[in-house]
C-alpha cells in the first residue's frame, strides 16, 4: 500500500492540529499529545527508540504555535515550550492519529 498522504493539514487551533488524509480519514491531535510523541533525538533515544522526554516536564497547557512542511516527507511543529526539532513523517502521524480517538 502507498504511504499515507495528507489532503489537508491545518493548525486547527493552538490546542489541536487536524489532518485530513487522502483516504478520507480525519485525525485530530491535541497539542500536548503531539509534543509527547515528538520523535526527535532529544525526546527519543536513537537506535533503541527509548523515550528520553519526561512527560512531567511538558506543561499541561502547552500550545501549538505553528507547523512547517518538511518537503513531501512530513511536518515539524513549534510548541510554546520552545521545542521545534522533531520531524513527524506522514506515516508516523497517521499511526499516531489511530491511537488518539
Ligand atoms: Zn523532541
Amino acid at each position: 500500500m502507498d504511504q499515507p498522504q495528507p489532503r489537508k493539514a491545518d493548525l486547527f487551533s493552538p490546542f489541536s492540529y487536524r489532518i485530513e488524509w487522502k483516504d478520507g480519514v480525519v485525525h485530530e491531535y491535541a497539542a500536548r499529545d503531539l509534543r509527547l510523541a515528538c520523535p526527535c533525538a532529544s525526546c527519543i533515544e536513537e537506535g533503541t527508540g527509548r523515550a528520553i522526554l519526561d512527560p512531567s516536564t511538558v506543561p499541561q497547557n502547552v500550545l501549538l504555535l505553528g507547523s512547517e512542511l518538511v518537503g513531501r516527507y512530513g511536518l515539524s511543529f513549534m510548541w510554546s515550550d520552545g521545542h521545534k526539532t522533531g520531524i513527524f513523517t506522514w506515516p508516523t502521524l497517521y499511526e499516531l492519529g489511530k491511537l488518539v480517538p
